[in-house]
């Protein structure tokens, strides 16, 4: 368990001679009239958007979040603090994105409004496998702005969360940054899928983080002037033990998957696993994975080049991730909290609102086979603060079983449970731990949700993630 979230951001910005707006007046940050301070807000942004459901972050939960709430009919907004909606699936370059259609099922109304998005752009967009979906990362960009506009989302990029505004014991907006300066955007529900649950710590919910014990972060990258007879006959334990002397940042191995559909290759690797534990919401720790990994892509290529004899010694990087991938930073702590053991067996709950399917896999560290588990709604909302849920990554877990679940088609579901549940309880007017899950279950089943999934063993599985 964390400290830090029991510094109040939010008095520390009044203390500073920031005024974060309260009741009735959530619309501006009020400037401050302390010339003195070191906070002193001098410009503020005009939002034109006076969302009911808040979605912040557009990675995969975020995307199921803001798609299940406009579905139902909720004025909706989604910010993303990147130029792009995705998330990890838009920067892990050619990596599939797993549990989207286990067993090749439709898994809901909103996994299967994606697919159909990216289906309009044909084979070069996405290949349906066993359970994943093998995308072109440029083409999902713009599948989920079709599917979000197709549910009437709003949405803003370049707007990263940066406060929150908590009255009493409830979350009823969150600041942002843009580039017109500092702006609050007030909500009746907001749905964390930050992936680092920045907006719960900012409010000042209960996070878990085991520093120590975080997953290796990585930044994926893509290779090609290759083929894949050279990568099969090339041995890449042997190349990177001949070349960390020279390379000593580089992994101890790492495999060139296919791009899907196309004639290049990507990696995904151990990452920062040997290179010391990095928390990527401390600003320096992520500086230096940042910088790290950077320089590591770049071993890693010429390692390829230099220690594989004739086979790899012409292969061209193409390009990296926009950022690193992060598998694991603070998990908002719920009324349950998932375990290991509930994932192993596939343990079911009265309040199922979702399934993860997969693999237990702490990327690089820990592979091993579960069953289909349930998520009950206590694990998507905060203990006790109001008016917030989370999905994706940072829903109540413990750190193991957060890696359970981190398929990207598992964080859809709980992104889409997540934003039906923010847009119902908006509707009935009462707060989210209020709303019947009954009544939610209904709405998921209504929406191709099947909610006996837990107990099944996968027989499927082809690929971890
Ligand atoms: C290296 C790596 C490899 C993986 N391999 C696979 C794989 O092969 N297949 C698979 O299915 N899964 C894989 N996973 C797991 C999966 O990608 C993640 O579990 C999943 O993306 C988490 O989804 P999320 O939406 O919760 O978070 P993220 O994907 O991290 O998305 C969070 C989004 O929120 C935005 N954001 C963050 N903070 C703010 C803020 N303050 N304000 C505004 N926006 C913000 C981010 O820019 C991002 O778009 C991998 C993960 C990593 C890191």
């Amino acid at each position: 368990m964390t400290k830090e979230n029991k510094v109040n951001r939010r008095r520390f910005l009044k203390a500073a001679g920031a005024t974060v707006a309260g009741a009735g007046a959530v619309s501006t940050l009020t400037p401050s009239a302390s010339a003195q301070s070191h906070l002193t807000i001098r410009k503020q942004a005009a939002i034109p958007y006076k969302p009911d459901v808040l979605v912040v972050g557009g990675g995969p939960a975020g995307i199921g979040a803001a798609l299940g709430a406009a579905a139902r009919g909720a004025n909706t907004l989604l910010i993303e603090h990147h130029a792009f909606f995705g998330g990890v699936a838009a920067w892990c370059l050619g990596m599939p994105i797993n549990q989207m259609r286990p067993g090749n099922k439709p898994r809901s109304e909103v996994h299967e409004l994606v697919l159909e998005k990216l289906r309009v752009y044909g084979d070069q967009a996405v290949r349906v496998g066993q359970h994943q979906l093998w995308c072109n990362v440029d083409y999902l960009k713009v599948a989920v702005l079709d599917a979000l506009d197709q549910v009437g989302c709003k949405y803003l990029v370049h707007t990263r969360a940066i406060d929150a505004v908590v009255e009493g014991d409830r979350i009823t907006g969150v600041v942002v940054a843009t580039k017109r300066g500092p702006a609050v955007i007030s909500a009746k529900a907001v749905v964390d899928c930050t992936g680092d649950a920045d907006v719960a710590y900012y409010a000042g919910a209960e996070t878990m983080k085991e520093l120590g014990n975080l997953s290796p972060i990585t930044l994926c990258l893509n290779l090609t002037n290759v083929t894949g007879e050279q990568v099969r006959k090339a041995n890449m334990r042997d190349i990177a033990r001949k070349a960390k002397k020279k390379y000593p940042l580089i992994p101890n191995g790492w495999g060139l998957g296919k791009v899907s559909n196309g004639s290049s290759f990507y990696i995904n690797h151990a990452g920062t696993r040997d290179l010391g534990q990095f928390d990527a919401t401390d600003p320096v720790q992520r500086t230096q994975a940042e910088c790290q990994s950077r320089r590591q892509v770049l071993q890693m290529t010429l390692a390829m080049r230099e220690f594989s004899g004739d086979h790899l010694k012409d292969i061209e990087l193409i390009g990296t991730g926009t950022q690193v991938g992060v598998r694991e930073t603070r998990r908002v702590k719920g009324p349950y909290v998932l375990t290991e053991e509930d994932a192993l067996t596939g343990r079911k709950f009265d309040d199922v609102i979702a399934w993860r399917s997969g693999f237990l896999d702490i990327g690089f560290v820990r592979l091993s086979k579960m069953k289909i588990h349930d998520v009950p709604y206590r694990a998507i909302i905060p203990q006790k603060l109001d008016g917030l849920l989370m999905a994706g990554r940072c829903i109540s877990a413990t750190h193991v079983a957060a890696s359970a679940g981190k398929s990207m088609g598992n964080c859809v579901a709980t992104g889409h449970a997540a934003g039906l549940a923010a847009a119902m309880s908006v509707k009935k007017g009462c707060m989210p731990r209020e709303l019947k899950v009954v009544d939610l279950q209904d709405a998921l089943r209504a929406e191709g949700v099947d909610l006996n999934r837990s107990g099944d063993e996968q027989k499927e599985l082809v690929n971890k993630g």
